[in-house]
């Protein structure tokens, strides 16, 4: 990784840690999950860098994916438990953080992720095992008295690719895959006491571009040339609402957005991001930071 580069990791990791400290702070009992996503995107923008995906704000026994609607009316309620997960990127270069804030008697939970994550981080260096990050999470979620979510998994960041490999597991599972100098991973330990796993939810709010494939609507042409912008990283359903958008050609109607959507998705031009739901509806908690794998490695939400 050359210095330019580096740099760009660094500044994005800056970012994205101030914005999701900032936005566990602006978090209330009372707001509406929509207004905390529009201020935490802009915070990513007026930073100097662009949201890497819309931020999840995932609330209870929904795990991940979820990021407000155009028109959602959800508000953090008393009780609550909220994973913020933030991705800000330079050039395509990605700093991906989690923090999850507790409106109710959750501590314990979330002290479980973070001790997780902390425990998984101490454990970076260049030959380190897969397996071995893995078994730190295990191990400290499990002596928490709660479970991992077996089906959600840290992995490698690289310029516009916000998911490769390695894939890291958040149980205990044998792997000598090494780490190597320079691998850019995120680390994202999710616990709950639930099932210890996820499932699909028929909502979808969430989107990239997957393959350029022959597509007749002229609606869905025009959100297919839109979200070139985004070089394959994630978008929001409610990013197609805006004036930009608009501006675009992409039509100023959420019936005919979604519609076409569905047509880019079943055409396999879209890739979409299910809302994920812990399978016994058990409260979640997730912490997640991105680390450059050095000696001394970078953690760079830090
Ligand atoms: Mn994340
Ligand atoms: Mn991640």
């Amino acid at each position: 990784m050359n210095d330019e580069v580096l740099e760009k990791y660094i500044k994005a990791g800056k970012i994205a840690a101030e914005v999701r400290e900032a936005s566990a702070k602006l978090a209330k009992v009372g707001m509406p999950l929509l207004e905390l996503a529009e201020t935490v995107e802009s915070m990513v923008r007026e930073r100097g860098a662009e949201p890497a995906f819309p931020v999840n704000l995932s609330l209870n026994e929904f795990a991940a994916h979820y990021t407000p609607q155009h028109n959602d009316e959800t508000k953090i309620s008393e009780g609550d438990v909220l994973k913020i997960d933030v991705g800000a990127h330079i050039d395509g270069y990605i700093a991906d953080t989690a923090i999850t804030v507790d409106f109710g008697n959750h501590a314990a939970l979330l002290k479980a992720t973070k001790d997780a994550l902390a425990a998984a981080v101490g454990v970076v260096k260049i030959g380190a095992a897969i397996g071995d990050i893995s078994r730190a999470i295990d191990e400290t979620i499990r002596a928490s008295g709660f479970v991992p979510v077996e089906n959600l998994t840290g992995h490698g960041l690289d310029q516009y690719v916000e998911h490769k490999e390695p894939s890291i597991p958040n149980i205990s599972l044998r792997n000598d895959t090494k780490l190597t100098e320079d691998q850019v991973i995120a680390i994202e330990p999710f616990a709950t006491g639930g099932a210890g796993h996820v499932k699909d939810s028929p909502e979808v709010m969430i989107f990239s571009f997957s393959a350029d494939k022959p597509v007749r609507g002229v609606d869905a042409k025009k959100i297919v040339s839109f979200v070139q912008r985004y070089n394959g990283l994630p978008f929001a359903e409610r990013w197609l609402m805006t004036e930009q958008a608009q501006n675009a050609g992409v039509p100023n109607s959420l019936f005919k957005v979604r519609l076409a959507l569905r047509e880019l998705v079943q055409r396999g031009v879209l890739y979409s991001y299910p809302v994920l739901r812990e399978a016994k509806a058990g409260m979640v908690s997730q912490a997640e930071h991105t680390v450059i794998v050095r000696d001394e490695p970078i953690i760079i939400t830090k």
